[in-house]
């Protein structure tokens, strides 16, 4: 099936793509062989200015790199560039830091020299998805190359464009042919990429269903995987809170990406107290919100990226709204071309409910009420997911139980999730398994090898 490139602010046809033949895959293999052969033995400094080269590019370029991801994908351009102004900073970050973070670690032991060294493992495949079509890669794979690795891309098939604009970025900082590729393909040439054993290893970001079925191949060739998976985060708001900003913070939790989030906050878990004015400040903003061109600087949420996401939100919204759930505002699509849909909260609903395991991922907001905080602690919890978390309440002994309690890979309290290359990002359960960034990041795709002189 061609890979095609629609426009989701008008549903057009911007361009469509032949997917990679065989013979491109085992050319593209054979590449990256070769170059991991030189790559693993380039310096860190060698590296280091290659990564900021590329930052320049991103810093230089990041209005054309933006318009690029609002065209394919319909964020607005101001995130767009942000995202794309992100992506330096990994570059830098990891330029800067990837040699004392592999640096050897010296051991006591009975021999004369122990220590463990980083080395790097060979070719990577890397499943990612579109929703931070730039950011995304960039955090896999600039932490994965500083290490000495090389880097299959299998993009999300509706973003093409923005796949092949990476592989032309990197190799325009001056990164040799093979260090970084675009393959050009849909889920299925998966398993024949992930078979071969001139790829040692995976990283997937994206739902449950891509995680599971790409670990259980890696998993048949005994390959090591990193899994970045959706998420359905809590956002607690306890009555000690500072209700402006939690209420401010609240809809750029649910509405960044236009809603299409790993970490947005999705469950808004209300202590009584404080349930109704956090109610209308919240459907008060929520019906401010402007709903257009991405393009346009005024517009907050501009369309869903893909048609399909809109009917799968559309069906999770009716399904709560079947078993009871009230409808405080939006939460429809919206007439037109394009997939607008708007911003809208749900209440009432059950903590039980079908689908409290699913993930909302789109702008609707699902507010629950709750009498106390071990109620709101034990509803953050009660989820498949373990992604972000985000906590609001001045009292001490709230965050000290929070932080501990919530089964998550992150607490931020008094603050939205956000993810940051100096800090690990990742989930438990169903969220995943592995980091990304920080030192951490680095860590999950090197050899640590234990080295012994006697
Ligand atoms: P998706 O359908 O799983 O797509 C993500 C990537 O996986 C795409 O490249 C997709 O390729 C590929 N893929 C899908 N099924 C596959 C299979 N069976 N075998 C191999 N590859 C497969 O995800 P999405 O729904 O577009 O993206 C949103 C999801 O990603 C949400 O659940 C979100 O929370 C999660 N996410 C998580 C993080 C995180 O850091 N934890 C970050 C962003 C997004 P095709 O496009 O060709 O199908």
């Amino acid at each position: 099936m061609r890979l095609q490139s629609i426009n989701p602010t008008t549903g057009e046809l911007i361009e469509e793509f032949e997917p990679a033949s065989d013979r491109a895959i085992e050319l593209a293999l054979e590449t990256a062989t070769h170059a991991f052969s030189t790559h693993r033995r380039s310096s860190f400094d060698n590296r280091s200015l290659r990564m900021h080269a590329l930052a320049q590019q991103l810093e230089t370029d990041s209005d054309r790199w933006g318009r690029l991801l609002t065209d394919e994908m319909g964020k607005t351009l101001g995130q767009a560039i942000a995202e794309v102004e992100k992506c330096a900073w990994v570059c830098r970050h990891y330029a800067d830091n990837a040699a004392s973070m592999l640096a050897d670690e010296k051991l006591s032991s009975d021999a004369q020299h122990s220590a463990v060294i980083h080395r790097p493992l060979g070719p990577l495949l890397a499943v990612m998805p579109w929703n931070f079509p730039f950011w995304q890669v960039f955090r896999a794979a600039v932490p994965a190359i500083m290490a000495g690795n090389v880097v299959l891309l299998k993009h999300a098939s509706n973003v093409p464009k923005t796949a092949l604009a990476l592989q032309a970025m990197f190799e325009s900082a001056g990164f040799e042919s093979g260090i970084f590729q675009t393959l050009l393909i849909g889920p299925e040439p998966v398993e024949r990429v992930l078979a071969d054993a001139r790829v040692v290893a995976a990283t997937v970001t994206g739902s449950i269903k891509a995680g599971a079925s790409v670990s259980s191949i890696a998993g048949k060739y005994a390959k090591k995987t990193v899994l970045e998976l959706g998420g359905s985060d809590p956002y607690i708001v306890m009555p000690s809170a500072d209700l402006e900003q939690a209420l401010e913070t609240a809809v750029t939790a649910r509405m960044i990406n236009n809603g299409q989030s790993c970490i947005a906050a999705k469950r808004f878990i209300v202590h009584a107290d404080v349930y109704r004015p956090f109610v209308d400040g919240f459907v008060g903003r929520f019906e401010a919100l402007k709903v257009g061109d991405p393009i346009d600087a005024a517009t907050d949420m501009g369309p869903m990226a893909m048609d399909r996401l809109r009917s799968r939100l559309q069906k999770q919204v009716q399904t709560l709204l079947d078993r009871g759930a009230e409808r405080l505002t939006g939460a429809k699509p919206v007439d037109g071309p394009g997939y607008f849909y708007k911003p809208g909260i749900l209440c009432g609903i059950a903590a039980d409910a079908p689908p409290f395991d699913d993930e909302l991922f789109g702008p609707v907001a699902w507010l629950l009420r709750v009498d106390s905080f071990d109620e709101a602690v034990e509803l953050a919890n009660q989820t498949q997911y373990g992604l972000g978390s985000s906590l609001w309440t001045q009292d001490p002994a709230e965050i000290d139980t929070g932080l501990r309690e919530i089964n998550a890979g992150a607490t931020f309290v008094n603050s939205m999730v956000k993810s940051d290359p100096r800090l690990p990002f990742g989930g438990i359960g169903q969220s995943g398994y592995g980091r990304e960034l920080a030192r951490d990041g680095i860590l999950e795709f090197v050899n640590r090898k234990t080295v012994v002189i006697a």
